[in-house]
């Protein structure tokens, strides 16, 4: 297997992987492109962001058949570049979960050994680029579903800073903290994704002005005298012991190519994932009240009462960690309780992005582990929520603080489970993290690797 450079041979691949792993809800007969900065090059799009073409489902049985009349901001600029778009990839629904196994049409495995998940949300992105079923992807993230996906899948996957890609037509989970991010095989084909998606779009308010950096040509730079940070708190408890020889190991090569490394301290860790889901819950039960039944979902019901009816049709068309989210949020934001959950939840989250802020003062870029395991086994997580929500441990800070991070493949367990590093930087500096990453890159070869068929 190789990565494919042309819809044929992302269509033959597609062929050979789909019955093993499941990595799309919907594939398309692309025609060929020869124009354009990508030409040709197949992608996948995650079905939380919408295409004309096809359906856009997020995986729900809510949306199940809805076709969007327009394309996402990403999904045109990716077409104007000469992209192929080759499908539409599968994941949580709405986006919810860090296994793809919350998906109403089935989990996606991951191709290194289908008896594990392929992380989430993005899982079915993550897994087309490792398997070689195609060039590059769109995935999104409101708490780590690029880098958790890309890092246990053994891909390259970026969130870039909060505002720098628009968010017209991805449909919301966390609007606070929403952002689409690009996925690929190397540390500078992400980074030409994500320079074709990035910029201000006047259909997103909550785009960025700010100019779109040269991010191919930092991959290029050399990193003698880079300051990166490696927080102590990303090494603690549940770290498998595999990820973390990884892990260290990768930043001790950092330092060979001439960065210097210091130890700093994120004491506000181990709250992010209490402050991340109270938010992200909160928001998704407003962005989901939209789903009434009325526009969305099934409407096979007759003569009941208006109640009865969003009763049926929600009750019918969300699935249980979708139900979870509404359940929690609601709470969270509920007249009596608004004050200890969702207010108090905000205040700590201005503290974790001070606190992000502050370390940025002394270092270029932050390194550590993205998830504290490598890829569990199917099925493992689904009792209990609470363990499915600690794998995002150490990517949801970078959402709350709104700062660029990334995964990049930094190696193999003893059992060839990939691994990754996290390179986050400073708002706006994204060009600083694909200097780091692409220069640890360049002294390994992980990204030559494929899985084998099964
Ligand atoms: N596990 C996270 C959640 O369910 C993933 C969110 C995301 O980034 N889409 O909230």
């Amino acid at each position: 297997m190789k990565t494919p450079h042309t819809v044929q041979e992302s269509r033959d691949a597609i062929a050979a992987w789909e019955p093993h792993i499941h990595a799309f809800l919907e594939t398309f007969e692309a025609p060929e492109v020869l124009e354009g900065v990508l030409a040709g090059k197949p992608i996948a799009i995650k079905d939380n962001i919408v295409t004309k073409f096809g359906h856009t489902s997020a995986a729900s049985k809510m949306l199940e058949n809805f076709q969007s009349p327009y394309n996402a901001a990403v999904v045109e600029k990716l077409i104007d570049a000469g992209a192929a778009i080759v499908g539409k990839a599968n994941l949580d629904e709405f986006a919810m979960g860090s296994s793809t196994e919350y998906s109403a049409f089935g989990v996606t495995k991951n191709p290194w050994d289908i008896s594990r998940v392929s992380g989430g949300s993005s899982g079915g992105s993550a897994a087309a680029v490792a398997s070689g079923e195609v060039w590059g992807a769109i995935g999104t993230e409101t708490g780590g579903s690029v880098r958790h996906p890309a890092s246990l899948c053994g891909v390259v996957g970026v969130k870039p800073t909060y505002g720098r890609v628009s968010r017209h037509g991805l449909i919301s989970y966390g609007s606070s903290l929403d952002q689409a991010g690009p996925m690929a095989r190397t540390v500078k084909d992400a980074a030409l994704l994500l320079e074709i998606i990035a910029g201000n779009d006047p259909y997103d308010a909550t785009s960025s002005q700010e100019p779109v950096g040269m991010y191919v040509h930092a991959c290029d730079k050399d990193i003698t005298g880079m300051k990166i940070g490696v927080p102590e708190e990303f090494f603690g408890v549940g770290i498998h012991p595999e990820v973390e020889k990884l892990v260290r190991a990768a930043v001790e090569s950092l330092k060979d190519q001439g960065a210097i490394i210091t130890p700093i301290s994120l004491s506000l860790t181990s709250a992010a994932i209490p402050v991340y889901y109270l938010i992200a819950k909160a928001e998704a039960s407003t962005n989901l009240s939209r789903y009434d039944g009325l526009r969305y979902g099934d409407m096979d019901v007759h003569d009941v009462s208006l109640l009865e009816h969003y009763i049926h049709a929600r009750g019918k068309g969300f699935g249980p960690e979708v139900k979870r989210a509404i359940l929690m949020g609601t709470y969270a934001l509920s007249a009596g309780y608004v004050d200890a959950w969702y207010k108090q939840a905000s205040k700590v989250r201005t503290l974790i992005r001070r606190e992000y802020e502050e370390a940025f003062k002394a270092v270029d870029v932050i390194a550590g582990p993205v998830t504290p395991e490598p890829a569990f086994p199917i099925g493992s997580k689904m009792s209990d929520p609470l363990q499915m929500y600690l794998a995002d441990a150490l990517t949801v800070p970078a959402n709350l603080a709104g700062v660029p991070a990334l995964s990049v493949p930094c190696g193999f367990t003893s059992e060839n489970l990939p691994v990754g590093l996290q390179v986050i930087a400073s708002h706006f500096q994204e060009e600083k993290m694909f200097s780091a990453a692409a220069a640890y890159e360049k002294q390994h070869d992980w990204h030559t690797r494929f899985p084998e068929l099964p």
